[in-house]
């Protein structure tokens, strides 16, 4: 039987009408939270999701604050208007939009910046909280991953999980929240040997490689949850010259044949960022201001 297929974007949909109905609630008694995203550069995928972030932030009632520095800008220049930021007591969450130019260390950018307005979860203190079971942050998209999974089963404990791959922003904070969850979690990576016989043990398998269609559907055990996170563009002479189009770290259509509930690329984790992001920045404010 062909697998579920988690329709993300009616669950982020969801998760902003809930966050709406709540900013709104905020908003009567005074308070509306403020998200301020830093855009250095004109890195064309960026000023994309800069743009969309500021529009869903207005669009739950939340105050969006837009920084747009040139591609130059040193990086001392971008601590001090950090600094700025963190000091400014409108800004509940700050958010400086990776990549960054060459001449910027972006890891002393995230760690300028106040844990408590952190809204990526990226800063060592939210990465640390989150490894020990403290409340903080969580980074938006294995955030939204999980809000994904949970969407399809909510009792987790014994299951076995295999997250691809181990970035900071995503692989390792999904292994630690299904841990938090009580899976048993393997990372794997590229320097995993047999991958596929690692991921033919998942029960929930989170592919966040950005390698298009490496899982391939006999990886698949019968039934799985597979989390789709990977976003690769890829040619697509069938639609006309030159043209292009969005495929995951799974090949999808062997995957929903084996696969229990799958995530589509687009329209499955892409989508649950920006609508976690908005989260953070709701809890955020709500801790901040002492709710
Ligand atoms: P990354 O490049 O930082 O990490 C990739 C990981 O994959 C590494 O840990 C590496 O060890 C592993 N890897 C690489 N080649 C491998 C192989 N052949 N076999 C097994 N493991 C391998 O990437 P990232 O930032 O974690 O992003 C991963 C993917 O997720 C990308 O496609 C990215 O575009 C996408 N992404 C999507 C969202 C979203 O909102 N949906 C957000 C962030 C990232």
């Amino acid at each position: 039987m062909a697998a579920r297929i988690i329709d993300g974007k009616a669950i982020a949909q969801s998760l902003r009408e809930t966050l709406a109905a709540e900013v709104e609630a905020l908003s009567g008694r005074g308070i509306v939270p403020g998200l301020a995203v830093v855009l250095v550069g004109e890195d064309a995928a960026s000023q994309v999701y800069v743009r969309n972030k500021a529009a869903q932030t207005k669009a739950v009632g939340m105050r969006s604050i837009e920084h747009r520095l040139p591609a130059d800008t040193s990086e001392a220049d971008l601590l001090r208007l950090v600094a700025t930021l963190n000091a400014d007591d409108a800004v509940d969450g700050i958010l400086v939009q990776l990549p960054l130019p060459a001449q910027i260390d972006a890891q002393r950018v995230i760690e300028a910046i106040d844990p408590e307005k952190d809204v990526d979860g990226f800063h060592p203190v939210n990465a640390g909280r989150l490894a020990t079971g403290l409340p903080g942050l969580v980074p938006c998209t294995p955030q939204g991953s999980m809000r994904l999974v949970e969407s399809v089963r909510t009792d987790l404990a014994g299951l076995e999980a295999v997250v691809v791959g181990r970035s900071n922003i995503v692989g390792k904070p999904m292994a630690q929240l299904l841990l938090q969850r009580s899976c048993t979690v393997t990372i794997a990576h590229s320097r995993t040997r047999d991958l596929a016989e690692v991921c033919r043990r998942a029960d929930i398998l989170v592919a966040a490689v950005g390698r298009p269609e490496l899982v391939r559907g006999d990886w698949i055990r019968e039934g799985a949850i597979v989390i789709d996170v990977g976003i690769n563009r890829v040619p697509a002479p069938e639609a006309g010259e030159g043209k292009t189009r969005l495929v995951g770290d799974v090949a999808f259509e062997e995957a929903r044949a084996r696969a229990g509930a799958i995530t589509p690329v687009p329209g499955g984790v892409g989508p649950m960022t920006i609508a976690c992001l908005l989260a953070n920045t709701l809890q955020a404010a709500k801790a901040r201001r002492g709710n």
